[in-house]
């Protein structure tokens, strides 16, 4: 049984149909990466399964249950969490309070709680009665990721977190995927950067104009068929 599946998604922004019938796949545990570039429907995607956007029951199946027309707060109970683009931290906030607004919806036990997000991210330890306005882009990731971990989710959504970082930053936050992986949960990240995604993932998933044009394993997929599959045929 997948952990999560579409079928045939569709997503609508108005009467501005952003997604044609996507199909994906992501299994327990794994790592998948969705690239493509501006506007190619990535966000929506997750969006859509994260509830923030709704759907036909049918169109996204949790352990082949029909959660597409559920609200992001059932979505988040049931073990999706996301990091949304942008971050969207609390400012007026700290960061031990925005990291406890993430275990709110979904009292669990698990192997998140503060202790072990701050092991994962230290410097958030040092600064966590800051407001979360005073920390760098990096460390506002963290806290977003973070955040996130908190519900003890089994799939965790990324969205473009390495967007307008330093590629040094980028790859501290990268650095504790392996830690994320290791308690079993899925993780899906939208990257714009390819090398990035390939580097993290077991399986990539490219989309071009709300389609999805090419599916496989990092080591399988030829640079002129991402190319293609990203830019589209010159
Ligand atoms: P980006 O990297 O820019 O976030 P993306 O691949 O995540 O790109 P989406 O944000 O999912 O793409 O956008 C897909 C399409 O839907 C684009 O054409 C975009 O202009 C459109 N779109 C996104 N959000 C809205 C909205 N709130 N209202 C109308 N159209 C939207």
């Amino acid at each position: 049984m997948a952990l999560i599946e579409t079928r045939a998604l569709k997503a609508f922004y108005g009467d501005f149909q952003a997604l044609f019938g996507v199909d994906i796949v992501f299994e327990q545990g794994e790592t998948v990466a969705i690239i493509g570039a501006n506007g190619a429907g990535k966000t929506t995607l997750m969006r859509s399964i994260a509830g923030v956007l709704r759907n036909d029951p049918g169109a996204i199946l949790y352990r082949d249950e029909p959660i597409g027309a559920l609200a992001a707060p059932a979505v988040m109970g049931r073990g999706i969490a996301m990091v949304p683009e942008g971050r969207r931290l609390f400012p007026s906030l700290s960061v031990e309070e925005n990291l406890l607004v993430g275990n709110y919806g979904r009292k669990v036990a698990g192997p998140w709680t503060l202790e072990t997000v701050y092991g994962l991210f230290p410097i958030l330890k040092e600064r966590r009665h800051k407001p979360s306005t005073a920390l760098s882009g990096g460390q506002q990731q963290m806290v977003a990721i973070g955040r996130a971990l908190m519900s003890n989710p089994d799939v965790l959504l990324c969205d473009e977190i390495s967007l307008g970082l330093a590629p040094v930053v980028v790859r501290d936050i990268y650095a504790a995927f392996p830690r994320i992986r290791e308690t079993g949960a899925a993780i899906v990240v939208v990257e714009q950067d390819i090398a990035q995604a390939l580097k993290v993932a077991d399986r990539v998933y490219c989309m071009m104009e709300g389609r999805i044009t090419l599916t496989g394993k990092p080591q399988d997929l030829h640079r002129d068929a991402i190319h293609t599959a990203y830019f589209g045929a010159d």
